[in-house]
């Protein structure tokens, strides 16, 4: 997500670092480069314009605060900038009020509803809610029952719409069902078509009068860019969309359009798709992604995920550890049980800043469950003192623990070797100073 356009800032940003005092020529030289940026990554033209205004004004004359360098100082004004731009905070789903809840999905052929209506599904209904999914795409061949095995997969019951039936009458008879059954919210998954046309818009408008919608979220595939923008206008101007969810975010690595659809819709975006599978939609926060932009990582997403299973205390105590190199394989075998708690190593070394620079963490071997399992039952077979200095781990002791873990020495050596991998790589990020402080920093 947003890679070329991460690359690009980190490398204006790192040339300023080296200014003590930044000129007002320092920050148009700057701008000029990050104007170049944006308009690469195929921000809308305006959107970029008044963007770099916004910065170069703020940035220039301004007293610099002490706590930071110049530098930093634009980093901030720029991460600010962006937030604003991606619609300042995360803007949830109009729950409350009438029930039950209706959310219209609309958009392009091929934009991703489908699939992203059995996602919000999935999510609503882990939210405690009870949702019934409709489908009302009676044009494209297969969309009625491709909803019908997602559903199935998400656990949600899909209602029974044939592809003989008008889409206006099915939305009909879904919200009489659902306002006399057992839902509280109704997905209306709609046709699309390649392009915008008037029937389409006709077809929309016609079930958006006949029941109450509570929200008509556009649905466009981020890796269209500008196309996806000027889409989304259209379908704002002729319905009055409520919100966006841009798709295959995972694999824009431009950015375009999640950074143009707010300023130009005023719409804010409500989620972003993630990948094909039913779990791979997140709510879209603006700071997070802001920050995520600016090469930062997504750090808070990380905290919320880490907090949810490691206890603050220890996480210091580790964070401790690794400031003063004294990681030992005990310290290893509970990460290995925070790890197997929190998900793949790396998704989560994704999250921290600064980490995509180091290649070895790319490259390292990623751990899979059953891995995760051997290597618990090979540090469990070394005895205390080998655990808290690996050094002491000779050829003999190697064949006793590979005995002790019914494992054998290669896989013992193979362990080893990941530990002091990591100590390593421990060492590397503190010199780089990512994990020196533990919080996000706020800049
Ligand atoms: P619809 O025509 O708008 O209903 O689109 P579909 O839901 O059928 O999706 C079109 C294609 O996009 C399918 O192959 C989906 O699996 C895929 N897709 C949808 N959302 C995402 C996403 O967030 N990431 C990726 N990689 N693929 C997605």
């Amino acid at each position: 997500m947003f890679e070329n356009l991460t690359d690009r800032l980190e490398g204006v940003f790192k040339k300023l670092r080296g200014h003590g005092r930044l000129t007002e020529e320092n920050i148009q030289e700057a701008m000029g480069e990050v104007r170049k940026a944006l308009l690469e990554a195929d921000v809308n033209f305006g959107v970029v314009k008044e963007f770099i205004a916004a910065v170069a004004d703020k940035a220039i004359g301004r007293e610099v605060l002490t706590s930071l360098s110049p530098g930093q100082q634009v980093v901030k004004i720029v991460h600010d900038e962006l937030v604003a731009l991606l619609g300042s905070q995360a803007e949830p789903l109009k729950l409350d009020g009438r029930q039950p809840v209706t959310i219209m999905l609309a958009g392009l052929q091929g934009s991703g509803k489908t699939t992203t209506a059995a996602k919000l599904a999935r999510l609503l209904k882990e939210k405690g809610r009870a949702p019934l999914l409709v489908p009302a795409d009676v044009y494209r061949p297969a969309a009625i029952e491709q909803l019908q095995v997602l559903g199935g997969q998400v656990g949600v019951p899909v209602f029974a719409s044939t592809a003989e039936q008008k889409p206006v009458e099915i939305a009909r008879q879904a919200f009489t069902a659902a306002s006399t059954g057992p839902y509280d919210t109704v997905i209306f998954d709609t046709a699309g078509r390649l392009h915008v046309d008037d029937e389409l818009m006709v077809e929309l408008r016609e079930i958006s009068q006949a029941v109450p919608l509570s929200e008509i979220l556009f649905v466009a595939d981020a890796m269209t860019g500008q196309d996806a923008v000027t889409v989304a206008e259209k379908f704002n101007a002729d319905l009055e969309i409520t919100g966006v969810i841009l798709t295959k975010m995972e694999g824009d690595a431009r950015g375009g359009a999640a950074l143009s659809v707010k300023k130009v819709t005023g719409k804010p975006i409500k989620f972003v798709g993630v990948g094909e599978s039913v779990d791979a939609l997140e709510v879209f926060h603006p700071d997070r992604t802001a920050s995520r932009i600016l090469g930062m990582g997504d750090v808070l997403s990380l905290i919320e995920k880490a907090e949810a299973v490691v206890d603050q205390k220890s996480a210091e105590q580790l964070a401790k550890k690794i400031q003063k190199n004294a990681f030992t394989l005990e310290d290893f075998l509970d990460q290995i049980q925070q790890i197997k708690k929190m998900g793949s190593l790396e998704q989560i070394m994704g999250m921290i800043p600064g980490i995509n620079k180091l290649k070895q963490i790319k490259d390292a071997p990623q751990p899979d469950q059953k891995e995760l399992i051997k290597t618990e039952a090979i540090i469990r077979s070394m005895t205390l003192k080998e655990r808290r200095n690996h050094r002491i781990i000779n050829a003999r002791r190697r064949v006793r623990i590979a005995e002790g873990s019914g494992t054998s020495v290669a896989e013992v050596n193979r362990v080893l070797k990941s530990y002091t991998m990591m100590l390593k790589m421990m060492k590397t990020m503190k010199g780089k100073g990512i994990m020196t402080g533990g919080k996000r920093r706020k800049l």
